[in-house]
């Protein structure tokens, strides 16, 4: 592993990422020993004009009893605060010299300088920031060290990353023009959370190689695939940037799409980063366009009421869009990607009775299990899955060992639950932010959206939002919606 100096700069250090993500993450993993305070230096950058303790007390609401005082002493110890403009030269030569001092303090052997720059900010101010992070603090040679020992320099971007493929593909160039893709994290938490990590895992130990998965895994076993997203809350007050972007920007084309694809793409080489991206990749490349008339949307009753909201805004925040994938895996299977604000439990389901499903769930509580009916109607169905249950009782399901290692244990598959917390007692389930803020200091860019990968999203996206953007009221009559009370919207075509 890796050693050496180890400087964490959060960029926007006074907002609400910093503060509900980024610094607990931080914290988390100080405190589980995973940034070793002999070489870690935490530091916030923002224009608000703030003392280091100030920003430390902000910060601090650490409520985990699994945190010892002393630590927490520690930790907010090892937090700095540099106030500047994200465009000055000023700024950010005081932010390179407070690093550097830190490198020089703890480089009393031949170590590397690792710098970790973590945008907490609004995408307006991230090209002046690439900027300045290029030309004043990009990672030194310390002392006489040979130029691979001379450490890296990488940068954590979040989402939204562009509002269309134009805009994405100018963000992309913006940061592409000062920095290799390899120092690119592209954030989207999803790929954090547990069970999405464990879908990675089953893709190769698990889908492909296990005996349950592999032989149902196609169009002739599968008669749909529903990634669902419900809020049973709206906007609450914070309507403006949802506003802005809409439930397809917000959630859809990021979160359930890099889902979709865990789901969808084939087996990758190896478990390699590359690899898995690749995939990914290929398998976005194969998305149909979207139809019209296998989209709905909606916006729930009260989001206008949203003192944040336009009067007039006609944002949906709720849409089911169907993808269909064109190869020989998935010819002909409808990927229902739904997802929406305000739902209430239970308003928008309609089943056919007695189907057999495998769920995964990502939140609120992480979960797999299998939902199996019996009936007589359905023999040939019973049978099948019959016919799997009964191997599959005897044998072991490989999954991803629960925790911020990326490797595969073997357990049952507990058919009705598999709570990950109760089977894997004293095995911590790590926050989405924890693993891949470890993930970037690792070099790790499995679980961060790639820039063809992004491009490719937005192509899938970009020309149903620029129809909805600009021709809301005949596309949302055409895909049957119609503003009423609370939600309406029409069931997919089953195959
Ligand atoms: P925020 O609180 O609005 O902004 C973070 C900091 O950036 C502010 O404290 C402010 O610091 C500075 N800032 C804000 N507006 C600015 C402007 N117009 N020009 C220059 N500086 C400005 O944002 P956030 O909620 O922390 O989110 C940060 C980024 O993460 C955004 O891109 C957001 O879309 C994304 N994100 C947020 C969340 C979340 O849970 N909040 C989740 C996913 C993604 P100073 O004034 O002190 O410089």
């Amino acid at each position: 592993a890796e050693t050496g100096c180890l400087s964490i700069i959060v960029l926007g250090a006074s907002g609400d990422l910093a503060k509900e993500k980024t610094f607990p993450a931080l914290f988390h993993l100080y405190c589980q020993g995973f940034l070793p305070p002999s070489e870690v230096h935490i530091l916030g950058y923002a224009r608000t004009k703030i003392s280091d303790d100030e920003l430390r007390n902000r910060i601090a609401g650490l409520t985990d009893i699994l945190i010892e005082p002393a630590d927490i002493f520690s930790v907010r110890e090892a937090v700095k605060y540099v106030s500047g403009s994200y465009d000055s030269a000023e700024g950010f030569q005081l932010l390179d010299k407070e690093i550097a001092m830190h490198e020089i303090s703890k480089s009393s052997q031949e170590v590397s300088s690792r710098r970790l720059f973590y945008l907490a900010l609004p995408p307006s101010v991230y090209p002046p920031v690439y900027r300045m992070i290029r030309k004043y603090c990009m990672n030194k040679y310390i002392k006489y060290f040979p130029a691979d020992l001379s450490g890296w320099t990488r940068v954590v971007v979040e989402k939204p990353f562009g509002k269309d493929l134009d805009s994405a593909e100018l963000l992309g160039s913006q940061i592409g023009e000062l920095f290799d893709e390899p120092q690119i994290y592209r954030i989207d938490h999803y790929l954090g959370k547990e069970l999405v990590q464990n879908l990675v895992i089953n893709i190769s130990s698990g889908r492909f190689a296990n005996r349950f998965f592999l032989p149902l895994w196609n169009c002739d076993n599968i008669d749909n695939v529903r990634i669902v997203f419900r809020e049973d809350f709206g906007t609450e007050g914070h309507g403006g940037y949802f506003d802005e972007y809409g439930i397809i920007r917000d959630i859809i084309q990021n979160h359930l799409l890099q889902v979709f694809c865990l789901v969808a793409m084939e087996k990758p080489v190896s478990l390699k980063p590359e690899h898995i991206r690749d995939e990914k990749v290929k398998v976005l490349q194969s998305v149909l366009p979207i139809k019209d008339e296998e989209v709905v949307l909606g916006q729930y009753e009260g989001y206008r009421d949203d003192v944040t909201v336009p009067d007039h805004s006609n944002t949906p925040t709720f849409a089911t869009v169907i993808l269909r994938i064109h190869n020989e895996r998935w010819e002909g299977i409808p990927f229902i990607l739904k997802a929406g604000k305000a739902l209430k439990k239970g308003r928008y389901t309609c089943e056919k009775q007695g189907r057999n499903e495998f769920v995964i769930r990502l939140q609120p509580s992480e979960a797999m299990y299998m939902k199996l009916t019996m009936s007589y109607d359905q023999s040939y169905c019973f049978y099948e899955c019959c016919f799997h249950v009964c191997r599959l009782s005897f044998m072991l399901q490989h999954v991803k060992q629960p925790g911020l290692e990326m490797s595969a244990v073997q357990s049952e598959l507990d058919l009705s639950v598999m709570r990950l917390g109760q089977r894997y007692q004293g095995v911590m389930i790590r926050e989405a932010y924890e693993r891949l803020v470890l993930d970037t200091i690792r070099g790790d860019q499995q679980h961060f959206v790639r820039r063809d990968e992004l491009k490719a999203a937005w192509k899938i996206f970009t020309p149903l939002l620029h129809r909805i953007d600009n021709e809301a009221d005949e596309l949302s009559a055409k895909a049957g919606y119609v503003q009423t009370h609370g939600y309406i919207w029409a069931l997919p075509p089953h195959r």
